[in-house]
């Protein structure tokens, strides 16, 4: 949203100038707007109402951009138009044809966008008004500059290690950190030192430059999966950029919606460290996926692996299966798969749920996106907290492409790096089934103990492809 927000500051700043009757329809209309974000994001925390909180952000949005284009202050409207037309012919197509697993990187496409803007605003108000800043309006501008640029080119890295552009892997070597933070600190001296002088326009460009590189720096010593963490937190740098220019150039609307970006933001990012037992440090600065195990490196030892026809036989005689989604399932696209899985066994009256851990896969909500778009019931998903206790009854734990999220060694192993994570009870299940290709380990790069497990089949294969066949099974012996 960041982009619009952007768009609506420089099409007219918010001063005193309208006439008292527009002043207070743009007022009215403003309120409204932020209202309709505020329901925006409270309906987008639940897929049942997520639609609506899309349509209450459209709506908001929308009169944000007309309460903007009313004022009195805009006496040319040619640039507005012209850019609004390139807007809809860049934004229409991408959000048409993009495909949903590319959603993070065009997420974080979009935010280096809006906040290059931030940016730039904050540039040209600074070298508009010069000297003549206040101290206030000189803090904000100084803000919003140093995180709009840094979430520029850190948006950019993002988005180039998440559409393989440049190297997944964290680049790290030593002194990384303090050579960081000495470059952030420079850009943070430059700011203060233009609080308190505003006419030293030399440091202007220093402060731009040193953001700029910053931006590159933190963002390359982290490795390509922890991106989505990443952007959550850009997310919430390009809000603050964003109210911190709605003070720089008194806009209120921008404050309000820049700060709900902002906190929303950073709460996601709380929310995805919290599920990963991983500390903001340890994202940002850990390095994490610079020295994980090599897939199927390490695993000698026997596991049972069953074909489809004794996998269908085995869910035919369940009466409660849970099936847990993870990122092998979105790697494959298998959702569509294991919604005819969901019908075939639900028409044989066997209870199948769908339990839904807060960070499977590789982004926020990865796993009720694929599911939705196969049409499965929502109230057959739920939350890890919800079903959890659920296990012990269930017949079948049918793990279709997840691996850390239902790793025991959360639990129980103090030397493991997922140790302290919440994850999925599946090995508490009657019978556990796990769809995979071998015997890799998932993101944090562990073996896991669930596969050897004596409850425990493998069903080793594409999760597409496998769970095609174990359909063709249920539909064959009723054929
Ligand atoms: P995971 O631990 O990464 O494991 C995925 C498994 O899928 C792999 O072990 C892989 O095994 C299997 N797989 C890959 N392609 C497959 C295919 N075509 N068919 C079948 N299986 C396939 O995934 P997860 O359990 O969903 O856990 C998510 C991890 O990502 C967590 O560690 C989480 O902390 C991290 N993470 C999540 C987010 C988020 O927002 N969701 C953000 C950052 C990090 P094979 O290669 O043997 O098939």
């Amino acid at each position: 949203m960041n982009e619009l927000f952007t768009v609506l500051a420089t099409a007219a700043p918010e001063g005193g100038t309208e006439g008292g009757g527009i002043a207070s329809w743009i007022d009215l209309i403003y309120l409204i707007s932020a209202i309709g974000f505020i329901l925006s994001l409270k309906w987008l925390s639940h897929p049942s109402t997520a639609r609506r909180g899309v349509f209450a952000g459209e709506i908001g949005m929308l009169l944000a951009i007309v309460g903007t284009l009313i004022k009195t202050e805009i006496v040319d409207y040619r640039w507005i138009t012209l850019a609004m037309i390139v807007g809809a012919v860049v934004g229409a197509p991408i959000a048409l044809l993009i495909k949903m697993t590319a959603v993070p990187q065009r997420t974080a496409f979009s935010h280096a966008l809006g906040a290059l803007a931030a940016g730039l605003v904050g540039t040209a108000e600074f070298y508009l008004h010069g000297g003549e800043l206040s101290r206030v309006i000189m803090t904000a501008i100084g803000f919003e500059t140093i995180l709009g640029y840094l979430t520029f080119t850190g948006s950019l890295m993002a988005f180039g290690k998440l559409q393989g552009v440049l190297p997944g892997k964290p680049i790290i070597y030593p002194g990384r950190n303090v050579i960081n933070l000495s470059i952030f600190g420079g850009a943070a001296l430059c700011g203060l030192y233009l609080v308190l002088n505003p006419g030293a326009t030399f440091l202007f460009p220093w402060l731009i430059g040193l953001s700029l590189v910053f931006g590159v720096l933190l963002i390359m010593g982290i490795g390509g999966a922890d991106m989505p963490t990443v952007i959550a937190l850009l997310n919430a740098y390009a809000g603050l950029s964003a109210a911190a220019m709605g003070f720089a150039i008194n806009n209120k609307l921008l404050i309000v919606a820049g700060a709900l970006d902002g906190t929303s933001g950073l709460v996601l990012s709380i929310i995805m460290c919290r599920a990963m037992n991983r500390s903001f440090t340890n994202v940002l600065f850990g390095g994490f996926g610079a020295t994980v195990a090599k897939a199927g490196e390490e695993e000698e030892r026997t596991v049972r692996s069953i074909h489809p026809e004794e996998a269908a036989q085995i869910l035919e005689s369940a009466q409660s299966v849970i099936v847990v989604p993870g990122y092998g399932m979105a790697v494959s696209q298998a959702q569509h798969k294991v919604r005819e899985l969901f019908d075939a066994l639900s028409r044989k009256d066997i209870d199948v749920r769908f339990a839904i851990h807060p960070v499977a896969g590789r982004m926020p909500g990865h796993m009720n996106v694929l599911l939705a778009e196969a049409e499965i019931p929502y109230d057959k998903l739920f939350d890890m907290d919800e079903i959890n206790s659920d296990f012990p009854q269930c017949d079948v734990a049918l793990i279709v492409g997840a691996n850390d999220v239902v790793n025991p060694a959360a639990r129980t192993d103090k030397g493991s790096p997922i140790y302290g994570m919440p994850i999925l009870n599946v090995d508490q299940a009657q019978t556990v089934m796990i769809v995979k290709r071998g015997m890799s380990a998932g993101f944090a790069g562990v073996g896991n103990e669930l596969f050897f497990m004596d409850k425990t089949m493998m069903l080793f294969g594409d999760a597409k492809s496998y769970i095609g066949d174990v359909v063709k099974e249920l539909s064959g012996v009723h054929a």
